[in-house]
C-alpha cells in the first residue's frame, strides 16, 4: 500500500483576524485527517492587491466595501487568515500525460475554507501561491505573476463566455520573488471553485486501496455537487453517469469557444464539470484541430481536437475508482461502468452538434447538419481561417442578402475558395427551411459566436506589460472587453483582430 505523507498534522498557530460579515462553514476540512494537510499560509513580505472582484465577492456572501486595500492584501496574500477559516492542503493524485503520479496534492495552494453564497451554493475559497505544503514535492509552494494573471484573466473571461469554470477573486503580488529559469514576481491568485475534488482525489484513495475513503469521498461529491442521486437505486453508478455528463457538456463549451486547456491531466479534472486550472491554456486563432500551445505538450496529446477523446479517456480513470463501489464482482462493475464511460461520446456528440447549429444560426434539425457544418470546418482548416472571426461574420451574412461570392469574400477576406460561396448557398437554402426571421437569427448567433477571446498575443503583451512594466492597464482593459464578449463594442476594435504572423503565440508555459 502506498504511503501517505501526512502524519499528525499540526495545529494553525497564526492569530485570525476578524472579518465582519464573513461566515465560513467549512465541509472538507471535516473530512478524515487523511484527506488534508492542516497549514496556515507562509507570510509574504509585502503584499500588494493588484485586483479584487468585488462582484464575485457581493456573490459569495462576503462583505467588503469597509475593507481597506491593504487588508484585501493581507487576507489575499495569506498574510492574514480570517477568523472561520481553516486552512488545508488537499490530497490528490493524478495521470499527468497519460503516467499515474500516485502523489500529487496542493503542493502550492490553500483550501481557505467554504462559503455559502446568496444563491445558496457553497463553494471553495483557494489561495494558490501559498508557500510550500506537504506535498510540494520540490516546489517552491509559489506562484509568478505572470500565470496568476493569465488564471485571472481567462477564468473571468470563460465565465463571461457561459462556460462553467471556477473563478477569480483575488491577484495579490508579495514582494518576493520567484526564480522561474528567470528573476519573476512572485503572486497569489485566489480562485473561487464549486469545489476542488478532482478525479484525482478519487484516484489518491483508490490506488492506496482504501475503499473506505473512496466511498466516503464518492457520498460527499453526490451531496456537494449530485445531491439528486442520493435516493438513487445504484448512486455511484448515477455519480459516473453525472460526471460523464457534465464533462462532455464542458468540453463541447471550450470546443464552441476555441479553448484549448493544455493540461487534461486527471488531476485537472473537476468532479463538478468546472473548467479548472488555467496553465499554458489558449484559444486557437486559425482553425485546426491539431492545435497545440502548451510547451509541456510535445506530442500534442490535449491538442484542441483531441480534447473529447481524452475527456473520456479521464473518465475512464474515474469508473476505476468507482469498480469497488459499483460491485463486489470487479468483472461485474467493468461490466456495469463500461457503457457508462463509452456514452461520453454520445453525449459529447449530442452537445457539440447542437451548438454547432446554434453557431450557424439554426434551431431546427436536419440529417445533413452535422456534414454541412463539417464541411464549413473543413474549409476553415484549409485556409487557416480564423475561428472567433469567421463564425462572427457568419452572423452578419446570416442578416444580409448580398451574393453569395460577396458574402464569402466579407467572411474570408479578399479571394476566398470557391467553395465557401458555395457553401454559403446551401447554408442559405438549409436556412429557408428553419423558421427564424433573419434579424432574430443573427442576434441568435451572436450569443453563441464571441466577437471577443482571450487572444495569445493580446495575453501575451498584457502579461509583458505587467511584469516588466508593472504596468496594469492592459489587464483591467481586457478584463472589462471581455467581460462582455458576446457584445459589439465600438473603440475596442483591435481586440476583435487575429495576430499577425509576426505577433502569432506559437508557445505557452505553466511557470511552475
Ligand atoms: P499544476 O501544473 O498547477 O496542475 O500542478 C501539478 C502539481 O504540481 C500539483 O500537485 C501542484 O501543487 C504542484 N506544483 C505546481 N507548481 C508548484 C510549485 N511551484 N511548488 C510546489 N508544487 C507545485
Ligand atoms: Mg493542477
Amino acid at each position: 500500500m502506498l504511503q501517505s505523507p501526512l502524519n499528525e498534522t499540526t495545529s494553525p498557530s497564526r492569530p485570525r483576524l476578524p472579518i465582519t460579515g464573513w461566515k465560513f462553514c467549512n465541509s472538507y476540512a471535516a473530512l478524515p485527517a487523511r484527506f488534508f494537510a492542516r497549514l496556515d499560509p507562509v507570510a509574504v513580505g509585502d503584499p500588494r492587491l493588484i485586483k479584487f472582484n468585488g462582484a464575485l465577492a457581493t456573490e459569495l456572501g462576503l462583505e467588503w466595501q469597509s475593507l481597506d486595500e491593504g487588508t484585501l492584501a493581507a487576507i489575499f496574500s495569506g498574510n492574514a487568515v480570517p477568523v472561520g477559516a481553516d486552512p488545508i492542503a488537499t490530497a490528490y493524485a493524478g495521470h499527468q500525460f497519460g503516467q499515474f503520479v500516485p502523489q500529487l496534492g496542493d503542493g502550492r495552494a490553500l483550501l481557505l475554507g467554504e462559503v455559502i453564497g446568496r444563491d445558496g451554493t457553497r463553494r471553495d475559497i483557494q489561495l494558490k501561491g501559498t508557500g510550500r505544503t506537504p506535498f510540494s514535492r520540490s516546489g517552491d509552494g509559489r506562484a509568478a505573476l505572470g500565470p496568476v494573471l493569465r488564471e485571472y484573466l481567462v477564468s473571468e473571461s470563460m465565465h463571461s463566455l457561459g462556460i462553467a469554470t471556477t473563478r477569480s477573486l483575488a491577484a495579490v503580488t508579495t514582494g518576493e520573488p520567484v526564480f522561474r529559469g528567470a528573476r519573476l514576481p512572485g503572486a497569489v491568485v485566489t480562485r473561487v471553485a464549486a469545489s476542488h475534488v478532482r478525479v484525482g482525489t478519487f484516484e489518491y484513495f483508490a490506488a492506496r486501496g482504501d475503499a473506505e475513503a473512496v466511498r466516503c469521498l464518492a457520498d460527499y461529491v453526490i451531496d456537494r455537487h449530485y445531491p439528486e442521486l442520493k435516493s438513487a437505486d445504484r448512486p455511484y453508478v448515477e455519480l459516473l453517469a453525472a460526471v460523464v455528463r457534465r464533462q462532455a457538456a464542458l468540453i463541447a463549451g471550450w470546443m464552441g469557444v476555441g479553448f484549448i486547456h493544455g493540461v487534461m491531466n486527471t488531476d485537472n479534472t473537476a468532479i463538478s464539470g468546472e473548467t479548472i486550472d488555467f496553465g499554458p491554456c489558449a484559444f486557437m486563432d486559425g482553425y485546426d484541430p491539431a492545435t497545440v500551445f502548451s510547451s509541456i505538450d510535445s506530442y500534442g496529446r490535449y491538442a484542441y481536437g483531441n480534447q473529447p477523446a481524452v475527456a473520456q479517456w479521464n473518465m475512464a480513470r474515474f469508473a476505476e475508482t468507482l469498480l469497488t463501489l459499483i460491485d463486489s464482482d470487479t468483472q461485474r462493475a467493468v461490466d456495469i461502468a463500461s457503457p457508462v464511460v463509452n456514452s461520453f461520446r454520445e453525449h459529447f456528440e449530442a452537445c457539440w452538434i447542437a451548438r454547432l447549429r446554434r453557431k450557424i444560426g439554426l434551431v431546427t434539425s436536419e440529417e445533413g447538419d452535422s456534414a454541412c457544418v463539417g464541411e464549413l470546418l473543413e474549409l476553415m482548416q484549409r485556409t487557416g481561417a480564423d475561428y472567433t472571426l469567421t463564425f462572427r461574420r457568419l452572423c452578419d451574412a446570416a442578416a444580409a442578402t448580398a451574393e453569395a461570392a460577396a458574402t464569402a469574400e466579407a467572411i474570408l477576406g479578399a479571394s476566398p475558395p470557391i467553395e465557401l460561396a458555395q457553401w454559403i448557398g446551401t447554408w442559405r437554402s438549409r436556412l429557408e427551411r428553419d423558421p427564424q426571421a433573419p434579424g432574430d437569427r443573427a442576434r441568435a448567433m451572436r450569443l453563441v459566436n464571441p466577437a471577443y477571446i482571450p487572444r495569445n498575443h493580446r495575453v501575451e503583451a498584457m502579461l509583458a506589460a505587467a511584469t516588466e512594466r508593472e504596468d496594469f492597464g492592459p489587464f483591467e482593459e481586457m478584463l472589462q472587453v471581455l467581460s462582455r464578449p458576446y457584445e459589439q463594442q465600438p473603440g475596442r476594435e483591435s481586440y476583435l483582430a487575429p495576430p499577425l504572423p509576426s505577433e502569432r503565440v506559437l508557445q505557452t508555459f505553466c511557470g511552475t
